[in-house]
C-alpha cells in the first residue's frame, strides 16, 4: 500500500506472526526481517516474544547484532514485548551465560521474574499515556523492570508497583504480550513514532 509505513517484525525466533498480522490490521507495510538488508529496507523494528538467549544468539549468527544496535542509535523506533523488551535493556539480570541484548533503554530488567509456578496470567494496567480503558496484559515467563535510569521513563506497572512496561524516546518496551489480547495502542504509538520520523 503506498504511503504505508514500512515495518519490520525480527523473525529470528518468537512470535513473529501475531506481531505482522497486527501492524497489517493497523495499516502497515509489516515485514519479515532476518538479514541486514531487510533491516535496511525498514523504518521500524518489532522485537516479539519468545526466548531472548535464542535472540541473542541467533541475532549473532545471522550478523545482525551490529546493525540493529546502529539502527536503534540512530533512532529507528522499535518496540519490544517480553522477550524484545529484554533484547533493549541496557543491563539485564538472571541472564544465561554470555548472554548480550542490543540495548538502547537505560533500565536493568530481570529475565523469569514471574517465577515458575505463576508462568502465565493476565493483569489489567492502567497505562496513563492511554486514554479509554485499561490494558488487558498477557504474561508469560515474562521479564519485570527491576529499575529505570534517568533517560528512561516508566509506562505502566503493577498494582504492585512493579515496573512492566518503559520508553525512551523512540523504543518502547513491554514486560507482557499485547498482541495476543487484542491490545493495539502500544503498536499504534510504535506506527506513529515510526510515521513522524520518517
Ligand atoms: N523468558 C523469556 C526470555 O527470557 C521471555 C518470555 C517471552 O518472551 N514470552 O527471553
Amino acid at each position: 500500500m503506498a504511503g504505508s509505513p514500512r515495518v519490520g517484525v525480527l523473525a529470528l525466533q518468537g512470535d513473529v506472526r501475531e506481531h505482522a498480522a497486527l501492524l497489517a490490521d493497523l495499516g502497515a507495510d509489516a515485514v519479515r526481517v532476518r538479514r541486514p538488508e531487510e533491516l535496511a529496507r525498514v523504518d521500524g523494528l518489532v522485537i516479539p516474544g519468545g526466548e531472548s538467549s535464542v535472540i541473542d544468539k541467533l541475532s549473532r549468527t545471522f550478523g545482525m547484532q551490529d546493525p540493529i544496535r546502529t539502527a536503534i542509535a540512530d533512532g529507528m523506533p522499535v518496540l519490544g514485548t517480553c522477550a524484545g523488551l529484554i533484547m533493549l535493556a541496557d543491563q539485564i539480570t538472571d541472564a544465561i551465560d554470555g548472554q548480550e541484548t542490543f540495548g538502547g533503554i537505560d533500565a536493568v530488567v530481570r529475565r523469569n521474574a514471574f517465577g515458575r509456578q505463576v508462568e502465565s496470567f493476565e493483569a489489567e494496567l492502567i497505562v496513563p499515556a492511554f486514554d479509554g480503558a485499561p490494558v488487558r496484559a498477557a504474561f508469560i515467563r515474562g521479564p519485570v523492570v527491576e529499575s529505570v535510569g534517568p533517560a528512561a521513563s516508566v509506562l505502566a506497572s503493577l498494582d504492585d508497583g512493579r515496573v512492566v512496561a518503559v520508553e525512551q524516546g523512540h523504543l518502547i518496551g513491554l514486560s507482557f504480550h499485547p498482541e495476543i489480547t487484542g491490545e493495539t495502542r502500544f503498536h499504534r504509538r510504535f506506527l506513529d513514532r515510526v510515521a513522524s520520523r520518517s
